[in-house]
């Protein structure tokens, strides 16, 4: 049985393995202030960061502020966001954070945690986001990588996103949760994906007790 401490040493050395490999994956989310992050993180749920920056840069110049967006008939809203995939789901979202946003923060993007959960349509994940981009604040993003990567390295026996982000923060320092979960990111969509985890090819085969035989 492993113990807290060579469980935090394994996951340091996975760090260490995994942090030269992925420098070039540098492929974001571009926004200018907190609120297009916001609005943008919202936007990449299924969808790649790419496609929602294309979307963007022509919906952050049509809506300027949450209340564009609020004021907005929902069918033109979902026609703008439509390319980036469950556009109706997320019009609602987008519209009910926006009027949570000004009826509870006068338009600004708070910087708390506690704040943003507030917020309909804001989940730990995207207030992790950005809390880490937008205001330097650490977090552990859990998305779907994230969660399955942790359970296969071993590093919780939890399926809820909220309990791996804990169990993730207990194993690594402050300074290293976000770069941490874009690590496992990158390595989810490039070797150890859903379907066919590639073994053979995992930089980190020696520090996972995954069963992959
Ligand atoms: S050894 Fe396999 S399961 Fe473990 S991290 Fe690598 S690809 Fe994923």
């Amino acid at each position: 049985m492993e113990t807290l401490k060579e469980k935090r040493d394994r996951v340091m050395l996975i760090y260490e393995v995994l942090d030269p490999l992925y420098t070039l994956d540098r492929t974001a989310l571009k926004y200018r202030t907190p609120f297009e992050l916001l609005i943008s993180t919202i936007l990449s749920a299924q969808c790649t960061d790419r496609q929602v920056n294309k979307v963007t840069a022509v919906l952050f110049e049509k809506y300027k502020g949450p209340e564009d967006f609020v004021n907005a008939p929902v069918e033109s809203l979902e026609e703008d966001i439509r390319p980036t995939g469950f556009f109706k789901n997320k019009a609602k979202s987008i519209k009910g954070c926006c009027k949570g946003l000004l009826e509870l923060y006068s338009g600004e993007v708070p910087a708390t945690m506690e704040e943003l959960l507030k917020l309909p349509g804001v989940g730990r994940k995207t207030a992790n986001c950005v809390l880490g981009a937008a205001f330097d604040i650490p977090g552990v993003v859990v998305d779907t990588h994230v969660k399955r990567l942790a359970q296969r390295l071993g590093l919780t026996e939890n399926i809820n996103p909220d309990k791996i982000e804990k169990d993730i923060e207990d194993l690594l320092p402050e300074g290293k949760w976000r770069r941490f979960s874009d690590l496992m990111i990158y390595h989810g969509r490039a070797v150890c994906t859903a379907r066919r985890p590639d073994h053979d090819r995992c930089a980190i085969i020696g520090l996972c007790p995954y069963n992959y035989v």
